[in-house]
């Protein structure tokens, strides 16, 4: 079984329940006074120091899942151009045999 609890970024003695952890995170970083921290572009939870986010990124599941949405949406919407140009290049086509 999982362990629910999970590492507050902000102190590392803190254990809070994963669903916990956005609430915790709101109260923790008002009362934080230590180094400065990033929080992470795909996932609200994700703190780390300041200057280290694209090291956090090679190894986010957040941000994988992000682009990997992204690449479906790009290629569903590429597929979708690619119809409407041969319908277009059609039309171009009768078009220019008159
Ligand atoms: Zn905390
Ligand atoms: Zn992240």
């Amino acid at each position: 079984m999982d362990n629910p609890l999970v590492q507050c970024p902000f102190d590392k003695a803190h254990k809070v329940l994963s669903h916990r952890l956005p609430i915790h995170i709101v109260k923790c970083k008002a009362s934080y006074s230590g180094p400065e921290m990033e929080k992470c572009m795909y996932n609200a939870t994700h703190y780390v120091p300041k200057g280290s986010l694209q090291t956090h990124y090679q190894s986010c599941k957040s941000f994988y899942e992000f682009h990997r949405e992204v690449h479906e949406k790009f290629y569903e919407k590429h597929n979708i151009d690619e119809n409407a140009s041969e319908a277009f290049t059609e039309d171009d086509k009768s078009y220019y045999s008159f």
